[in-house]
């Protein structure tokens, strides 16, 4: 075999799990953990599928090591719906056209799902001895999180999955910067889904009479742009720092950290801007469900994400004081979600930056907070695992036509992005078991 070992390998795997249909929901997953076991107990790893319900089975896999540190490869078997009728190819034929694999779940994630298994089969068939366990799981119910998945196996089954270790979806684009170098981007942390509402009260009345009422809605306006303009005094996480580093080589005074980067990448000013702080999107909206009626109540609700660390009770002061005293509401918090890092300072983070150096001269990894859930949550949660989300891409697809294609018609992988996967898992656990 020449310089390609894997492709046909992770090809052909990838196209297999493409044509099982894991739409979550229902989800369905048991058929594609049962076509991993398949192929897994072929190459000699030994398999076992953990199930709350028959039809959603996680399939966990491993080569047993010694007591050193292990490692987890992570990913999820689920997918969202796809349309046929906005799609080119049936999206569920997992066709190879042009050196790409399209079907749903190509990007998200089974082409993930398809490198790690192929690292680890391989791995087993070189007769890898790791010095702790090497673990591969495919786990179920990612998209929609009713607890079939992964945190249902942290749970009740913590034993198949504890981790010093783990290596999941949500990172690994390659961004070109206009001084012609690349980086590529690496989770480490997630920011905390905070969202809540500003319940605003007046006093109704008839509509063709403002005069009489106080119009909820109206006061309302004055609250979102106060909190549409607002941003928070910019903090210096470990991760923005990193990106920094790798993107301007050094960290500049933080007003300047945006504009700065902008002239070198686009996109990692945006990305730059949402690490500098909390963020807050109003997003909904209600008022009075009648035209000719003013509306007594106005409730807003607001998308807001918190650095990780930062909690509801602290930055609720804080919106307190942006949204002034003058108008009448009450604030009410919603359900938290997630908000963990990784620290960066580990030998599965020295591992990424020495793979990347090597795959690309010149190239540098730059950490990330992202700014959605992942399942890495869970890891870190339970075990205090370091989780990073890195799935390298080659830049064959670049990282905005990657962005458009997941969860949409016509998603696909280039074949070398899968060769480049296979790799990287390779040498984390050769680096971090070796
Ligand atoms: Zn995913």
């Amino acid at each position: 075999m020449s310089g390609a070992p894997f492709r046909d390998e992770v090809t052909d795997l990838l196209q297999r799990l493409i044509r099982v249909d894991t739409t979550n929901p229902p989800g369905n997953e048991t058929a594609a953990a049962e076509l991993l076991r398949d192929y897994l107990e072929a190459n000699a790893v030994a398999c076992e599928l953990i199930a709350r319900v028959p039809e959603r089975a996680n399939l966990v896999a491993r080569i047993p090591g010694g007591d050193g540190p292990s490692l987890l490869l992570l990913s999820h078997t689920d997918v969202v719906l796809a349309d046929p009728a906005e799609w080119s190819v049936p999206p569920f034929s997992g066709e190879l056209i042009d050196g790409e694999v399209w079907g749903r779940g190509a990007l998200d994630m089974k082409g993930e799902v398809a490198a790690s298994a192929v690292a680890i089969a391989s791995l087993a068939r070189d007769g890898f001895r790791p010095s702790g366990d090497l673990i591969f799981a495919a786990t179920a119910d990612e998209e929609v999180g009713d607890d079939f998945g992964l945190s249902w196996l942290c749970r009740e089954h913590p034993d198949s999955v504890r981790c010093d270790f783990a290596i999941n979806e949500g990172g690994g684009e390659r961004l070109v910067l206009a001084d012609g170098s690349a980086i590529y981007e690496a989770t480490a942390a997630e920011k905390k889904t905070a969202p809540f509402r500003i319940h605003v009260r007046g006093r109704s009345g008839h509509a063709s009479m403002p005069g009489i009422a106080d119009n909820a809605l109206v006061k309302a306006a004055t609250l979102i742009e106060r909190l549409a303009s607002f941003r928070p005094e910019p903090q210096l996480d470990p991760e923005l720092e990193g990106f920094l580093r790798a993107v301007l080589g050094e960290v500049p005074p933080l007003h300047e950290a945006v504009d700065r980067t902008r002239a070198l990448t686009g996109a990692g000013a945006d990305m730059v801007e949402a690490l500098l702080g909390a963020t807050f999107s109003p997003t909904i909206i209600s008022a009075s469900q009648k035209r000719n009626v003013i509306p007594a109540l106005c409730i807003v609700e607001v998308d807001c994400r918190l650095l990780p660390g930062q909690h509801p009770e602290h930055v609720d002061p804080m919106i307190r004081a942006v949204l002034g005293t003058d108008v009448d509401y009450e604030l009410e918090w919603l359900e938290a979600e997630g908000g963990t890092r990784s620290s960066l300072d580990t030998p599965l983070w020295r591992a990424l930056e020495e793979w990347v150096a090597a795959t690309e001269p010149g190239a540098r990894a730059a950490p990330l907070c992202g700014a959605g859930f992942t399942d890495s949550h869970w890891l870190r949660e339970a075990f205090g695992t370091v989780a990073y989300g890195f799935f390298p891409m080659t830049g064959a697809l670049t990282p905005e036509e990657a962005a458009l294609l997941i969860h949409s018609a016509d998603e696909r992988i280039p074949v070398s992005d899968l060769e480049l996967g296979v790799a990287w898992m390779r040498h984390a656990a050769r680096s971090v078991l070796g």
